[in-house]
Parts: C-alpha cells; sequence; structure tokens
C-alpha cells in the first residue's frame, strides 16, 4: 500500500465531517477558549465618546497660547458641560471631552498661576482619543468558528455584551490496547510490562481542546473485548481514539474489529514518526486509530485527530504557524517521509537556530518533553548545518487556535 502525504489525507479525513454541530449560550466567564457559534458586531461605538488620553487641560486649540481661567474640572466618569470660549477645563485620562474643546494639553507643559493657567500652544485633536477610533457601531467583532482568547473576551465586554453562542465540546471516548500495558501508580512491573503512557498523553491533548475525554482504560489484546469495548466507546460519544493495535502484526485487533463493527479506512502516512493510522467509524460513530508508538501517538493526534475534532465541534482553526530558523543539526539521508524532528529553538530573530533534543525514535518521549518545536523536514530532503528549516512551535501545535500543517 503507498504512502499517503499528510497534506492528501488530511482534507479527504476532514471531508467526511456531515453532522451539524450544537451550541449553547455562554457568559464570558466561560467563553475563553471556546469555539464561536455566532458572528458578532458591536451595536456600539468604542470609544463612546472624544475623551482625554492624558491628564491636563482641555483647549480650543485657537485660544492658546495663552493664560486661560479653569472653568470646569472633568474627572473621568463624570459628564463635562460645553466649554466656554477662552477658558480651559481641567481634564483627567479618560474624561468625556468638553463640546467646543478640540485639544489637550498635558498637564505638564500647563504653569498653574494665581487665577489661571499658562498654557502653550497646541495642535487640534491632540491627546484626544475620538469616539469610534476603536469600533464603529457594525463592526464584525468575532467571525463565527473563532476560539474566544481572553482579548476577544475582553472586546466582546468593551461593547457590552456578556454572554454568547459557543459550540458545545465534543465528547470524545478513549481507550489503549496492549497487554503489555500497566497503569502508573501501580508498583513495579513484572518482565515484559510497560507503563501505560498514551492514555493520558492523549486525554491531556484532547482536554487542551476543551472537549471532554471519556476514559475506557485499557483492554488486552483480545479481539472480542477491544470490539467490545469500542462499542461501548461509541455508543456514548461524538468520537472514539485508541491508540495501538493498528499495525499490521498478529496481535492488532483493533483495525480489524473496526472492520467488522464499521468501516474502516487505513492510512498509511507519509509522515515520520506516525505512519499507520485507521480512520473509520463504529457503529456509526467517527474513530481513530492511532499507533501505539508514543511520540507517534502524540503527532498523528496534534496532525490528523486534533484539526478533525475542531472542525467537528464546529470550531475554524487557523493553520499552524511556521518560521524559518537555521538548523544545528545535520540530517545527511533523505527520508521517504515528512519528518517532524524535535527540537529546541535559541536565539532570537533571524538568528534563531534549531537543535535536536535527542533521540528521534517513535517510542522516545523524553525527547518531545523537552522539545518547544517540531522541525517539518520535506521528504527527499538532507538538511546540512545552517541550512533553514521550518519549525512549527509546539504551543500553536497543541493550541484549540490551530489546525492544519499545511
Ligand atoms: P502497537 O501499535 O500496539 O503495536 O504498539 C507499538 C508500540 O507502542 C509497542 O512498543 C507498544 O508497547 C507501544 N505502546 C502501545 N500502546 C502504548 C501505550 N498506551 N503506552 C505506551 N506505549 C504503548
Ligand atoms: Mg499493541
Amino acid at each position: 500500500m503507498a504512502l499517503t502525504p499528510l497534506s492528501q489525507a488530511l482534507p479527504q479525513i476532514l471531508a467526511t465531517i456531515q453532522s451539524s454541530p450544537d451550541t449553547e449560550t455562554v457568559t464570558l466567564a466561560d467563553a475563553s477558549g471556546r469555539y464561536a457559534a455566532e458572528a458578532v458586531r458591536s451595536s456600539m461605538a468604542v470609544p463612546p465618546a472624544d475623551n482625554s488620553a492624558m491628564d491636563g487641560y482641555a483647549v480650543r486649540a485657537q485660544d492658546v497660547p495663552g493664560d486661560l481661567v479653569v472653568s470646569q474640572r472633568i474627572p473621568a466618569g463624570q459628564a463635562p458641560v460645553s466649554l466656554a470660549p477662552g477658558t480651559a477645563a481641567r481634564i483627567f485620562t479618560g474624561a468625556e471631552i468638553p463640546a467646543g474643546a478640540d485639544a489637550v494639553i498635558l498637564q505638564e507643559d500647563a504653569e498653574p498661576l494665581s487665577e489661571s493657567v499658562r498654557l502653550p500652544a497646541a495642535r487640534e485633536g491632540q491627546h484626544i482619543r475620538r469616539r469610534g477610533s476603536d469600533i464603529q457601531a457594525g463592526d464584525q467583532l468575532i467571525a463565527t468558528g473563532r476560539c474566544l482568547q481572553p482579548q476577544d473576551i475582553g472586546l466582546l465586554a468593551s461593547v457590552g455584551i456578556n454572554e454568547i453562542e459557543v459550540y458545545r465540546p465534543l465528547r470524545v471516548a478513549m481507550l489503549t490496547t496492549g497487554d503489555e500495558l500497566r497503569e502508573p501508580g501501580s508498583d513495579g512491573l513484572e518482565p515484559g510490562e510497560i507503563f501505560n503512557s498514551n492514555r493520558f498523553s492523549l486525554a491531556a491533548q484532547v482536554r487542551a481542546l476543551g472537549m471532554s475525554v471519556t476514559d475506557l482504560g485499557n483492554y488486552p489484546d483480545e479481539p472480542e473485548l477491544i470490539g467490545e469495548a469500542l462499542e461501548r466507546a461509541a455508543a456514548t460519544s461524538d468520537c472514539v481514539i485508541t491508540a495501538g493495535g493498528v499495525s499490521v502484526g498478529e496481535e492488532d485487533h483493533v483495525r480489524g474489529q473496526i472492520e467488522l463493527r464499521g468501516t474502516l479506512s487505513l492510512w498509511k502516512l507519509a509522515i515520520k514518526p506516525g505512519k499507520p493510522l485507521a480512520f473509520g467509524d463504529v457503529a456509526g460513530t467517527p474513530i481513530f486509530g492511532l499507533p501505539g508508538n508514543p511520540v507517534s501517538a502524540w503527532i498523528t493526534f496534534a496532525l490528523v485527530a486534533k484539526p478533525w475534532l475542531i472542525r467537528r465541534q464546529g470550531g475554524s482553526a487557523e493553520p499552524l504557524p511556521r518560521f524559518p530558523v537555521q538548523a544545528d543539526f545535520q540530517m545527511p539521508r533523505p527520508g521517504g517521509r515528512e519528518e517532524f524532528l524535535r527540537v529546541r529553538l535559541s536565539g532570537s530573530g533571524t538568528a534563531m537556530r534549531a537543535s535536536l533534543t535527542g533521540s528521534q525514535s517513535s517510542g522516545v518521549l523524553s525527547s518531545v518533553s523537552e522539545a518547544d518545536a517540531v522541525a517539518v523536514i520535506p521528504p527527499d530532503t538532507t538538511v546540512k548545518e545552517g541550512d533553514w528549516v521550518e519549525v512549527i512551535p509546539l504551543w500553536a501545535l497543541l493550541s484549540p487556535a490551530f489546525g492544519q500543517a499545511h
């Protein structure tokens, strides 16, 4: 079976999404990290009125320079009266500009006299924040599908909105497979055993998207038990995610059980780590069968399952950001697959460099934990030290706001 580039496989996997997502209304306190289910427009201008950017004196520019009587005092929050011609108003940051005034003079530039204040010349409009200079009535603030960021929450609040319609979090059911797996917390391993890590790293990745996890635990390599678990998982979730049991070994039963109880398309992705990936449905519920090797599971979740889950929930994530840095490593032999190397970044600006964090084996989690980015090396490419390579920062790879790599 030929290997499929990720850039071809992912659009096909995403194209299977048909169901329309559910929505709910939340208050701003619960809206951060959620995907907007409505486009939001402002019904008002921000600022709602011209106001002072500084502490000082509001004047008519044509009245200065000169000594002016102070005819009113305007703290923030107080409505001013019209400025009497030939006078100044004492004004503070954020206070509304009185009608008739067209400039603010800094208090540092003013010299208070006994009956008046001596003011220098002023340019019309100086230190005035204009009505609507931030937002005009009718402006769109939030697009449907946007993953709401803290600053978006502030923006909504600034126009007086306190709730927003968002998509309901998906319910993701998860299980791992393997006779060799023991749960962390149990003491000691028998010969041949290892601790189950995928169950925890994958659940954490799902939760980082704001989705809920039903954790069905680990199942031994027995077809019936795995099959029944898949059906239980499918019955209570929007999507099932498994790890392990999808390669072509005799003990790899996830694949067979998906085929038996639903439909299966098996992908051999042209990416490293992470070749085999099962996608399909069990009893109508979509399922991702991720590879068992911990780094393969971690990266195929991030590159394939994550964009799918976001879109299925209703979100529209931005493409993953990539930027060029210089390699502090070499890759003398070209690989046939697109490689995602675990790297640590150093330096800044155009002098940024990427060095490998250690073994790139698909079972080695320590080098993932030490990485802050993955370098994306196209197939059939060699890398010399000093060559420019593209990196995707891990904060974006794992973030609910970013989706596809291509
Ligand atoms: P499999 O795809 O089931 O053949 O597993 C491939 C490799 O990943 C084997 O070395 C497994 O022991 C390992 N592996 C599978 N599942 C897990 C898991 N949940 N946690 C840690 N290692 C795993
Ligand atoms: Mg296995």
